[in-house]
């Protein structure tokens, strides 16, 4: 069977053209899959029985199982996805009603190959890269979390995995999902996150859609970086900032760099004083990610004084600082660490402070999925 959401626009025009079908009907099946929250062919009511049974024969819309549903008081929702060849994945859907903003944050790989030392993800390496169908398949799923007058309204890259690895599955996923006729998220409100890797993000550059880019620096020097940041040995952080750089040049969009605040080890005045000479003369917003720990890993979160101390020398610095807030954190939302759990404990055992295993597939939840708890 083909994954139906693996297809481009023109490949399935062609598909209904070769089984003499009208092309207009593509239109419908994409109105059906990406606004109508169709489950199953049989949804799409407008369609010939003859078209639905010919698209069943050889399509399937949905890959993977939903082996987990997690639910936060704040409104964040966690999916562990699990995709036909058994791998596991994460995404999120988190829902801010004080902006109306509506994100998902998606996987773009089965673990990821980079290493970064106090990351869930990366723990056993990668298994393989996912298909542009099973990174559409994770917005859809999250998206049908929503009640039915909301639509997904923001996309951050952040999850499992590094984005950059994967262009050639993200982008096309992307082009569907900001489509008008897909999910219709405008690419300025795409962020793709990466660990910094210099030709794909000026392969990014050259590109018409102007993502906005976040750049996980983690450090202010290469001793340090290289020891958080594995790749770095390879790339340095100066090829990683000019990358960045010409991005911002070509694309005019202001970029962000991450730093995930780690105690004792990239928490100290003299690593916010780097930054800010570091950063000085960029006009780049700096996110600060305090530490969300991670099981079996050495690091720990900075106390709110060291995490202040940080800030303020940023600040006088006049870096443009944002701390990020922890959503749902307790239903450990940071990458990579729910799907560690799972493989850990089994199911059963999953979701300290979530709701439990999914007994709601969100293909078959109602509506309200969302705000019944909250
Ligand atoms: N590979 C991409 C996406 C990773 S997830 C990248 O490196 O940017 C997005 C951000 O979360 C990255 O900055 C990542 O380093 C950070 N992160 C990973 N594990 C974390 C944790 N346990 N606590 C806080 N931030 C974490």
């Amino acid at each position: 069977m083909k994954h139906l959401l693996t297809l481009d626009r023109d490949e399935l025009r062609r598909w209904l053209v070769e089984h003499e079908q009208a092309e207009f009907r593509a239109r419908q099946i994409e109105r059906w899959v990406y606004q109508g929250r169709a489950v199953s062919f049989d949804d799409m009511s407008d369609l010939p029985a003859t078209l639905r049974a010919a698209l069943k024969d050889e399509f399937q819309i949905w890959t993977t199982q939903v082996a987990a549903v997690h639910k936060a008081p704040d409104g964040t929702r966690k999916l562990v996805l699990q995709l036909a060849d058994g791998g596991r994945i994460e995404c999120v859907l988190l829902r801010d009603r004080d902006n109306a903003r509506r994100t998902v944050c998606i996987s773009t790989q089965v673990g990821c190959a980079m290493g970064c030392v106090f990351c869930a993800s990366g723990l056993d390496g990668v298994q393989r890269n996912l298909t542009r169908g099973e990174i559409l398949e994770q917005m859809l799923l999250l998206a049908r979390l929503l009640p039915a007058d909301e639509r997904i309204s923001h996309i951050v890259v952040m999850g499992m995995g590094e984005p950059l690895a994967n262009l050639n599955e993200l982008l096309p996923a992307l082009e569907r999902a900001s489509h008008s006729q897909g999910l219709g998220v405008g690419v300025r409100r795409i962020t793709i996150s990466t660990v910094g890797l210099p030709a794909a993000i000026r392969r990014l550059a050259k590109l018409d859609a102007r993502f906005h880019l976040a750049v996980s620096l983690h450090a202010p020097n290469d001793e340090l970086r290289n020891r958080l940041v594995p790749i770095n040995r390879k790339t340095g952080l100066e090829a990683v900032l000019s990358a960045a750089d010409h991005y911002f040049e070509v694309s005019s969009r202001r970029l962000t760099f991450e730093y995930v605040l780690l105690a004792d080890v990239n928490d100290q005045p003299e690593h916010a004083r780097q930054l800010a000479a570091l950063l000085r003369g960029r006009a780049a917003l700096l996110n600060v990610i305090p530490y969300n720990p991670v099981a079996g890993l050495p690091y720990r979160t900075p106390s709110p004084a060291a995490q202040g101390r940080f800030r303020e020398i940023l600040e006088q610095a006049g870096v443009n600082v944002q701390f990020r807030e922890r959503k749902g954190s307790d239903i450990s939302a940071a990458c990579g660490q729910l799907r560690r759990q799972m493989s850990e404990s089994g199911p059963a055992g999953a979701a300290p402070g979530g709701s439990g295993p999914a007994d709601t597939d969100p293909r078959s939840a109602g509506p309200d999925a969302v705000s019944q708890s909250s």
